[in-house]
C-alpha cells in the first residue's frame, strides 16, 4: 500500500469534531470580538419558549410557531437596551436530522421575523452534540454561555435566562445569570416538579443539592416570555 492510499483511508474514517454552534445574523450593531460590550443580556431558550415545543424536532420555518407575545416581548426587550442571545440544544446536527447550512437558515429566518418585529437576536448558539457525547456545550451545563460571555463581553450576573425546562435553570444557575421559568413548552411540567408537586424529581434534587435546598423558592415563575420580560423590566 503507498503512503498516499494510507493516508486517504485516514481521511474517510477519521470525522473532525463537532464544535459548539455560533449563529450570527447579519447586523451592525454585532461587536467585533473582544470589544466591551456593556448592554445587558437576556439568554433565552428557544424551543417552547420563543416557539412552540414539538413532540419531533422543527426541522424546517413551517414547523416553527412563535408563542404568541414572544415576538413582542423581544420587541420590548430591544426597546429597553436589552441584547438577545439565543442558547439551543441542537441534537438535530450531531443526529444529522438536519446540517448547520440548513440550521442557520432556520435561524436567519427566526432573526429576520423578530426584526420585522422591532426586537434583535445579537446571536444563536447551539450546542450540536447527542446527550450521550457527555460535552461540556449541552444544556444544564453552561458552555455555551460561558462561550457567549466571552466572546460578546457579557456580565453574566446582570444577565437573565428566560426557559422553559429546569436544565435551562440549571445552566443559568451554573453560569452565574438570574433564571426564569417560564410555563409555556414543557415548563408547566418543570414548575411542578419545582413546586415539589413531583418529589423525587432527578431535576429537582440535582438543582437542590447544586444550589441549596431552598434554590426553588428564589426562581420565578412566570406565565411566558411576555410575562418574563414584563418582570425583568419591572424589577431593572
Ligand atoms: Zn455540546
Amino acid at each position: 500500500m503507498s503512503i498516499t492510499e494510507i493516508n486517504l483511508t485516514s481521511f474517510t474514517t477519521v470525522s473532525a469534531p463537532l464544535l459548539p454552534g455560533l449563529f450570527v445574523p447579519v447586523s451592525p450593531e454585532v461587536p467585533a470580538p473582544g470589544q466591551v460590550q456593556t448592554r445587558p443580556t437576556i439568554f433565552i431558550d428557544r424551543d417552547g419558549v420563543i416557539n412552540q415545543n414539538r413532540k419531533e424536532h422543527v426541522l424546517n420555518w413551517s414547523e416553527f410557531q412563535f408563542i404568541e407575545g414572544s415576538k413582542k416581548a423581544l420587541a420590548l426587550l430591544k426597546q429597553a437596551g436589552y441584547q438577545v442571545v439565543v442558547v439551543t440544544n441542537q441534537a438535530t446536527i450531531e443526529r444529522g436530522l438536519l446540517t448547520v447550512a440548513q440550521l442557520d437558515q432556520l435561524h436567519r429566518q427566526m432573526a429576520n421575523e423578530i426584526e420585522m418585529a422591532g426586537g434583535q437576536v445579537t446571536a444563536v448558539y447551539y450546542c450540536p452534540h447527542r446527550p450521550e457525547a457527555n460535552c461540556d456545550c449541552r444544556k444544564p451545563r453552561p458552555g455555551l454561555l460561558l462561550e457567549a460571555a466571552s466572546r460578546f463581553q457579557i456580565k453574566l450576573g446582570d444577565s437573565w435566562f428566560i426557559g422553559d425546562h429546569l436544565t435551562d435553570l440549571e445552566a443559568g444557575l451554573a453560569a452565574g445569570c438570574k433564571p426564569i421559568l417560564v410555563q409555556t413548552g414543557r415548563g408547566q411540567m418543570a414548575a411542578e416538579e419545582l413546586q415539589g408537586l413531583q418529589p423525587g424529581s432527578a431535576s429537582v434534587s440535582r438543582l437542590a443539592l447544586k444550589f441549596g435546598p431552598s434554590v426553588s423558592l428564589r426562581l420565578p415563575v412566570k406565565a411566558d416570555l411576555l410575562d418574563a420580560v414584563e418582570f425583568i423590566l419591572a424589577n431593572r
